[in-house]
């Protein structure tokens, strides 16, 4: 984590020690309009919104509640070309209690501070407790904050499924009545899901907002439809295999080795809507499928409860060549959730523009293993 080694005022993160150079700006750029599915002729766009932001520095407030800060972690692990610095270099993290140096009285004072202003993006990670005294910060309840802190905002982001509806915290019996944020507080908010959250996608949201400044067309549990108008199922590159009847049946099988198709092993990507395998994790290097695992659903409101038991078997999809038909899984992703034209439309032009974010990023001095 370069830049938290690096200097910190007390209000910002230094990131001086390790700016990006233009070109690895441009290729950020290029990335960035990919996942949002705009052309190339749309990089120009984003990089002078992005240097404009630069100038104003707009501040973004960063507020953790009930969650184990996987969504910072996600972010400030990102390492090559760093997609946090394009937030760290362009906008100013006015607070972010778990990555700044300021702690007890002085972070208060920049919260108050934040507040008189207004005017911030306001990103919240973490679940909400609705129930008084379960959740406090410096002796207030973590609702009071959020509303306190929302009620200022020009753009809410809940950032990770604890944030857009409760997350694993929030799983059964839920004794701290633990909620997203667009419930807890009242709020019309921005939801990223996925646990965590991808970072790619959260610089997208950011930049979108940077360059249209509106909030983008979403779906039914506010999610953005460009990257949640698609199931995993329909851009999983083992569907070929689900389609032909062939499925790992056993961990450390010939059939795992092949890499055919995890439903059998519980994978809930037919049901499940987000674009992680366009996006990726861990500096665009693999996805959970891609990796081996089922995806137990984590950008889907309720997956801790209602996907439980992550390595059986989705009830109602129909499986190619083995049984009869209940449903097609397509039809029971419609079921479950978002998909909607525009989203599929959306689906396309990301499809269209895949090749170009996944190309490699630009070389840096070290090379990336
Ligand atoms: S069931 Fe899972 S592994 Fe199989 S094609 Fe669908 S998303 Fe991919
Ligand atoms: S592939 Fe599934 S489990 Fe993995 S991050 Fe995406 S939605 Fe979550």
């Amino acid at each position: 984590m370069r830049y938290l080694s690096g200097a910190m005022t007390k209000t910002t993160v230094d990131v001086d020690a390790s700016r990006i150079d233009r070109r690895e700006f441009l290729w950020l750029c290029g990335a960035t309009a990919a996942i949002l599915g705009l052309g190339e002729g749309w990089v120009p766009k984003i990089a002078e919104a992005l240097e404009k932001a630069a100038v104003q520095r707009p501040s973004v407030m960063w507020l953790n509640f009930a969650s184990d800060t996987g969504c910072t972690e996600a972010l400030i692990k990102a390492n090559y070309p760093n997609i946090a610095q394009l937030i760290l270099e362009t906008l100013s993290l006015d607070y972010h209690e778990t990555i700044m140096a300021a702690a007890g009285v002085q972070s208060e004072e920049i919260l108050a501070q934040a507040l008189k202003k207004g005017g911030y993006i306001l990103i919240i990670e973490g679940a909400v407790p609705t129930k008084k005294g379960y959740g406090m910060i410096a002796r207030r309840d973590m609702i009071d904050i959020g509303k306190e802190f929302s009620a200022k905002a020009k753009a809410v982001i809940a950032v990770g499924s604890c944030a857009t509806w409760g997350g694993v915290p929030a799983g059964n019996p839920n004794p701290a009545g633990l909620k997203g944020v667009r419930d807890a507080l009242g709020v019309d908010c921005i939801n990223l899901d996925l646990c965590p959250v991808n970072e790619a996608i959260l610089v997208a949201t950011i930049v979108d907002f940077l360059l249209t400044g509106k909030v983008p067309e979403r779906d039914r549990f506010g999610r953005p439809k460009i990257f949640y108008g698609q199931t995993i199922h329909d851009q999983c590159e083992r569907r070929a295999h689900f389609e032909a009847g062939r499925f790992v049946e056993r961990f450390g099988s010939k059939e795992e080795e092949l890499g055919y198709c995890l439903y059998k092993m519980g994978c809930k990507g037919p049901m499940t809507y987000a674009n992680c395998s366009k996006v990726r994790y861990n500096d665009r290097v693999s996805w959970c499928i891609g990796a081996g695992g089922p995806c137990i659903g984590c950008a889907e409101h309720g997956w801790v409860d209602k996907f439980a038991g992550f390595y059986e078997r989705l009830p109602g999809v129909a499986v190619p060549g083995i049984e009869g038909v209940e449903a097609g899984a397509d039809k029971i992703g419609l079921v479950a959730g978002a998909a909607t034209a525009a989203g599929i439309a959306a689906h396309a032009i990301a499809t269209a523009a895949k090749g170009r974010f996944k190309g490699e990023p630009p070389e840096r001095g070290v090379k990336k293993e």
